[in-house]
Formats: C-alpha cells, sequence, structure tokens
C-alpha cells in the first residue's frame, strides 16, 4: 500500500482514497474523489471505476439507491473528469470478485456525484483494454500528465519516493548530514559540458550548473562536517546517448577519515537498505575485481556476473597453420580472444549471424567461430584458427567457440558484446539474482580515443593509488587510481574514490592533464586554497539514483522512473523546452545568438 494512504489522508473533500477500500470497509459511508477512469452504462444501471494514487474502485449506480438525478448526471460525465462522490461500501457479490482491482471485493453504492474537473477528451488514453498498446513515447512524453496516471508510472513515482526516503534515513543513521551545495556555480569537471547560464548583473560573466557537487563536498570536509550527503541534481551537457538524462539525480556523499573500504562499506549499507525497500534481501561485502581483471575476464569494467562464458586469450594455442589476417594482427599486438560458449554449439546459422553483427558493431573486423562435435571442430573458425591451434583447445562436444583477433580495445568490447547477446539465450540461466560487485584500482588517465590526449578516468581530484604515488611524475600513464564503482548485473551504479588532499599532488595532476598553472589558479584557486587550510583524508561516491530506481522497479527506460524527463535529444516535449527567448531577454543577459 502506499505510503500514508487510507484514511489518515481524510480531507474535507473526501474521506478515504478510493484505492484504499478493502473488505473490512464494508458498511462505511465514504466520501471519495478521483477520475472516472471508465464507465459501463448497461442502460439504467452505471458502473464506473474511480481512479486516485491508490488505485481503483468501482461504484455502482443503480436507481435502487441511486437518485434519478445523480444518475443523469454519472451518464453524461466523460471519462478522466474528476469527480467527488458519496455513498457506502458494500461487499461485491463471491461470483464478481474476479476482476484486477485491488479493492476488487468491494464497491462503492453511490448517492452523491459532484462533477468538479470536467475533462476534455484525453490526447492519449489512460485506461487502457488488457493487452492494448501504449501510444508511442514520444506522444507520451508531450501528454505526460496523462501518461504519468498511468498505473505502471504512478507506482514507480512512489518507489521512487520510498526509495529516497529510505536512503536519507540509512545515511541519516550512519551519521551523515544532509547539506545543499550551489546550483549556480563554477565548472566542476566531470568529463562532460557545462550548461552555462548568463550573469544579468555581471555581463559576460557565467555561471555554470553542476555536474556534480564534487569540489563542495570536499570543501565541506575541509570544513569539518565530517559526514556529508545530498539528493544532488547534476547537470552534464553530453552528446545525445540513448538513456541518458541531461539532468539527473544522484546520491551523493562524501565522509572524512576513511579509506575506500570504509566508503564501500557506507555504500553497501545504502544499496542493502534500497534494495530490501524494493523487497530484495542481498547480502555485503560484494566481491572485489580489479579493473584489469574485469578488462581481462569480461572486457568491459562493468561485467555482469550473473553470467558465466568469461573470455580466454586464446593467441597461445595458435601454431604456423593460422590464417594471415590472424596471425598478422597477432604479430602488430594484437590477441586473438575468445569465449567457450559450452552448450552453444547449437547455435543455428541465424544466431551465429546475429553475433557476428554484434561484434561487428563493436567495431570488430569478424567473429570466427568453430562448434566442437564428436568428429573433432567444424566452422569457418577452423581456417582461420588452423586446425593445429584449434586442436590444443579444451572443449567438449556441443560448446562453441567464438572469437576476435585485434588490439585488446577491440577485443574486448566486441567479445563484451557478444557475451551479452549469448546470455539472452533461453537456455542460459543466470547464477543468481542479484550479482553485485566492486571494480577497483582503475588507471589514473586514460587516452581519449579521438584525439589521442590524456584525460582523466574519474576526475582529476581522485588520488593515485597508494603504491603508484612515487611513479606519479615518472610513469603517469601507468598509475592506478584509487577509484572504485559500484556494478550490478552489469549496470553501473556508481563511482567514487579517495580524494587528493596533497596541493602539490593537485597541482601535478592538473600539470599532466596540460592545464596550465595560472588556469588551474583561476578555476580550482577556492579548492588548492581549501586544501591547504588543514583537509583530512577523505573520500566519497555517488549513486546513480535514477538508474536504480529504474533498475528496481523493474522498468525499461529512465524516463520512466523520472516524473519530467526529457527525450534522449534532451528535449522536454511537455514543457517545450529549450525555447528561443525574445531578443530584450537576450539584450538583458548581453548575449547575441549567432546562427
Ligand atoms: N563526483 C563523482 C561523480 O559524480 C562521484 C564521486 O567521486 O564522489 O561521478
Amino acid at each position: 500500500m502506499n505510503p500514508g494512504s487510507g484514511s489518515a489522508q481524510a480531507t474535507s473533500l473526501r474521506s478515504h482514497r478510493a484505492g484504499s477500500l478493502r473488505r473490512e470497509h464494508a458498511g462505511t459511508a465514504v466520501r471519495l474523489a478521483g477520475w472516472v477512469h471508465r464507465v459501463r452504462d448497461l442502460g439504467g444501471v452505471i458502473f464506473m471505476d474511480l481512479r486516485d494514487r491508490e488505485g481503483l474502485v468501482q461504484l455502482s449506480l443503480d436507481p435502487k439507491w441511486t437518485s434519478r438525478e445523480v444518475l443523469e448526471r454519472a451518464g453524461r460525465v466523460a471519462q478522466e473528469s474528476v469527480i467527488l462522490v458519496q455513498g457506502t461500501v458494500e461487499l461485491r457479490p463471491e461470483t464478481a470478485r474476479d476482476s484486477a482491482l485491488a479493492s476488487r471485493d468491494v464497491e462503492v453504492r453511490v448517492t452523491g456525484l459532484e462533477v468538479v474537473g470536467p475533462a476534455q477528451v484525453p490526447a492519449i488514453p489512460v485506461a487502457r483494454k488488457e493487452g492494448e498498446e501504449l501510444p508511442a513515447e514520444e506522444l507520451r512524453l508531450k501528454h505526460r500528465i496523462l501518461d504519468l496516471r498511468r498505473s505502471e508510472l504512478q507506482q514507480n513515482l512512489i518507489l521512487r519516493h520510498r526509495l529516497l526516503q529510505r536512503a536519507r534515513r540509512t545515511l541519516t543513521g550512519l551519521g551523515f548530514l544532509e547539506i545543499e551545495t550551489p546550483i549556480l556555480t563554477k565548472p566542476t569537471p566531470e568529463g562532460a559540458r557545462d550548461y552555462l547560464v548568463p550573469s544579468r548583473v555581471h555581463p559576460g560573466e557565467f555561471y555554470a550548473l553542476p555536474q556534480s557537487p564534487q569540489i563542495y563536498k570536499q570543501l565541506l570536509m575541509v570544513a569539518g562536517f565530517d559526514r556529508y550527503f545530498q539528493i544532488a541534481r547534476c547537470f552534464r551537457d553530453e552528446d545525445l546517448r540513448a538513456d541518458r538524462q541531461p539532468e539527473f539525480t544522484q546520491i551523493d556523499l562524501e565522509a572524512s577519515f576513511v579509506n575506500e573500504e570504509d566508503v564501500q562499506s557506507c555504500i553497501e549499507a545504502v544499496l542493502v537498505a534500497l534494495w530490501d525497500e524494493a523487497g530484495e534481501t542481498v547480502t555485503p561485502p560484494f566481491p572485489r575485481l580489479r579493473y584489469r581483471e574485469a578488462m581481462e575476464r569480461y572486457g568491459i569494467d562493468k561485467p555482469d556476473l550473473r553470467y558465466r562464458f568469461e573470455l580466454q586469450d586464446l593467441s597461445g594455442h595458435l601454431r604456423g597453420d593460422a590464417a594471415e589476417f590472424v596471425t598478422g594482427a597477432v604479430a602488430a599486438g594484437g590477441r586473438l580472444r575468445g569465449i567457450l560458449a559450452t552448450g552453444l554449439g547449437g547455435a543455428s546459422r541465424k544466431d551465429l549471424d546475429q553475433l557476428a553483427a554484434v561484434a561487428k558493431g563493436a567495431r570488430a573486423s569478424g567473429l570466427i567461430w568453430a562448434r566442437r562435435t564428436e568428429a573433432g571442430w567444424e566452422g569457418q573458425g577452423v581456417k582461420a584458427f588452423g586446425a593445429e591451434g584449434l586442436a590444443t583447445v579444451t572443449a567438449a562436444p556441443g560448446d562453441l567457440l567464438l572469437a576476435a583477433v585485434g588490439p585488446d580495445s577491440v577485443t574486448g568490447p566486441a567479445l563484451h558484446a557478444v557475451r551479452m547477446q549469448l546470455v539472452r539465450r533461453p537456455e542460459v540461466t543466470p547464477s543468481t539474482r542479484h550479482a553485485f560487485c566492486w571494480i577497483v584500482d582503475f588507471p589514473l588517465f586514460e587516452q581519449d580515443p579521438g584525439s589521442g590526449a590524456w584525460v582523466f578516468v574519474h576526475h582529476p581530484f581522485t588520488a593515485p593509488h597508494r603504491e603508484d604515488l612515487n611513479r606519479l611524475e615518472s610513469d603517469p600513464w601507468n598509475c592506478r587510481a584509487l577509484h572504485y564503482d559500484a556494478v550490478y548485473n552489469g549496470n553501473e551504479l556508481g563511482s567514487g574514490s579517495i580524494r587528493i588532499t596533497n596541493p602539490e599532488v593537485q597541482q601535478t595532476v592538473f600539470r599532466l592533464l596540460g592545464v596550465a598553472a595560472e588556469e588551474v589558479r583561476r578555476r580550482f584557486g577556492f579548492l588548492l586554497d581549501g586544501l591547504a587550510a588543514g583537509a583530512p583524508p577523505h573520500g566519497g561516491f555517488a549513486l546513480g539514483f535514477d538508474r536504480i530506481t529504474m533498475l528496481l522497479a523493474g522498468a525499461q527506460s529512465l524516463r520512466d522512473v523520472i516524473a519530467f524527463p526529457k527525450t534522449t535529444a534532451a528535449r522536454a516535449l511537455f514543457e517545450g523546452a529549450p525555447t528561443r527567448v525574445k531578443e530584450e531577454d537576450l539584450k538583458a543577459l548581453h548575449l547575441k545568438v549567432v546562427e
């Protein structure tokens, strides 16, 4: 049942929520208020489903207890109108209790009905027939309030509320203080572009919307607050990507006098509580996997550990009879890597083509496959791999070997994609429902695949690994970071790190990233001054709250757990944003649009 449901929610207009009525209310006189979900006019007798956030209840209007006037008014009321009704709760006959309504045991015999919010014909239907498809998403986003009336979305937002409250209670219980940080602020680098807000009173100057509260939360540690959290709205102006929102919510926290494991155990406590709130039991501690190991075994830093089929290095199995494109790629520094899909040798030609398409979609030049039969290996892979080499691979009849050759940056993502396609097959079953893990020991820097420039992996405030600190100057690109990600069933739930507290190390990191000293001073002087004011060792984390809610609600999209989301093109279709503004408004902001 919803939080705060039932008669405790009585107001001057209603005594109960419609969807909260149950057997025990039989005989009670009630006043209800809600939306007309569905009307069945049987000529003389009218049945209506009345809806509110608790669900539906059947209203029964019958000349035996309803006046003619009320019946006539009810006969004219349009679907989705808001009505107030008076009546008495009665048990429904035994035979009529099989409907999908939570309140199916009862109905309300109506004696009074008033239309207080007449509705036009809804642009999209709210009540759907069984099996009726939803209207296109674009249309639903445009008519968001109607779509939000749908029970799935109501349930998702109610769950979201409960998860938020549970996170707050859990963190408060762990001694964290909820402190708000500014929205109009200075850029905080998290790897995306900033949304900028022009200042009217300071011509030519701009605020940035926060990509995260990162710097502020670190400064709160310097200020002595010790444990901070915030349900933080963050803004990142990224290129269009499926299922990303330009503004999103994080459960953001920071703590002083901690190491990575202290932070991780706080996050584990939050995750256990959130999963519990959704009725799922999970047990910490979650296993830890080094970044390199994850990349080696799964080809990705957010592996789905519910499934087997790990990646293997097959290069050592190659003999003289391998195809030239394979030996050539290995000689050029690449590797032949593959997955032994045990028991999947029955895959059809179509399945194999689909797997190859998936690998190519992830930039592999192709997918090598061979199937092990009683007689030996068969398939196009025999030629590519070489029969002699293939004979050294241990497999049982009925197994399927899938492989790709090239640099790890190609084979890793390609085989990850192949693995995720394989596990969708009905014969593959997950070993568990919930596979959490920590990915630790990320590299501090990585090369941007486009420009080749070195960039930070997490953000520039992440501390180098203790064991690598003395290499920061001499061998920075091989330094690991005290950075950790939480991963669940192949989804990244969030990231965090231990922070740099030594202003000199912070300066070095900026220098390595090619940020000039004056630029560092201009952009991050307030952080460096803070670090020089007596900074406690500290670290933190941010959980992607929208994604967690989506996973726990079993929703398909982030848009289904956000009240007013944006499209993947960063447009708000309901309210219509972004928009052009009047010339005079631009002028007041000292701006000019260059077409
Ligand atoms: N600020 C980081 C982020 O938004 C999280 C953290 O390091 O605490 O991803």
